[in-house]
């Protein structure tokens, strides 16, 4: 017999890309799937009748009226803004990051494209805070993380999974864009997406980018400087911000 608690994983999908993968009414990322429709007077597990929502608001819809949900299902916080945000909580445990079988230990900049760090990490109270910097094709960022505070546009992405201390980005069905887990002992980063027009990718098996390839290499630092250097040694870029009169990233002499 169905249960109430054995949403199928596709209607959850839906719902979580309907709000913008946060709560409908106010963004928090960890969400939970409220029927509007009342289990108790229908079993189901219908899109259009159920919401994405945080706990707390979750908690709040079943005492008001069916039409407050509908309303929010309709307007979604993070659909308006067009953005996700989430905070990835981290373990005092994590001793580096891992960026596919690459490991990198106090390294403030694991690795930098034309002087821009697109990952790394610092420690802060013995424990470690992910940057990441991964920008669309005009170099505006596409999904930031700066001290484990996550900011990513929504548009294009299919899925959002976050867990509190695991984030997974998916463009379509089957793919894995980005992930970012702290559950191990190292912060795992996979993920395969382009920079500049060049490959990144990165998982378990392999470490990649702009034709190189790193196979297991450990880099430990002292807390601060760069790992991996990707560029041409002589510029770096500008990253484009919108007070320009014409916003594009440019290469500048170093
Ligand atoms: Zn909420």
């Amino acid at each position: 017999m169905a249960s109430r608690h054995s949403l199928p994983a596709e209607v959850a999908r839906v719902l979580r890309a309907e709000v913008g993968f946060g709560c409908a009414i106010c963004g928090n990322p960890i969400i939970e799937y409220h029927h509007i429709i009342p289990w108790a007077e229908r079993n189901h597990f219908e899109a259009e009748h159920m919401v994405a929502v945080c706990r707390n608001h979750h908690h709040e819809l079943g005492k008001q009226k069916r039409n407050v949900a509908y309303t929010a299902k309709q307007n979604p916080i993070n659909i308006r803004y067009k953005r996700f945000k989430g905070y990835l909580v981290t373990s005092r445990d994590n001793q580096g990051i891992l960026l596919g079988n690459s490991k990198f230990i106090n390294v403030e900049n694991a690795i930098t494209y034309y002087e821009i760090p697109l990952f790394g990490h610092r420690i802060i109270d013995g424990e470690i805070r992910l940057k990441c910097f991964i920008p669309d094709a005009n170099f505006f960022p596409e999904v930031e993380v700066h001290d484990n505070k996550i900011q990513a546009m929504i548009d294009g992405f299919w899925d959002i999974e976050f867990k509190q201390n695991y984030i997974k980005f998916r463009r379509k069905k089957g793919e894995v864009f980005l992930s970012m887990d702290f559950r191990k002992d190292d912060v795992e980063v996979n993920g395969a997406f382009l920079i500049g027009g060049e490959e990144y990718s990165f998982s378990p098996k392999h470490c990649e980018f702009g034709g190189q390839r790193f196979e297991g290499i450990t880099i430990q630092g002292n807390g601060k400087g760069t790992g991996i250097a990707h560029g041409d040694g002589r510029n770096r870029l500008l990253r484009p911000n919108y007070a320009m009169v014409d916003p594009r990233p440019r290469l500048v002499p170093r």
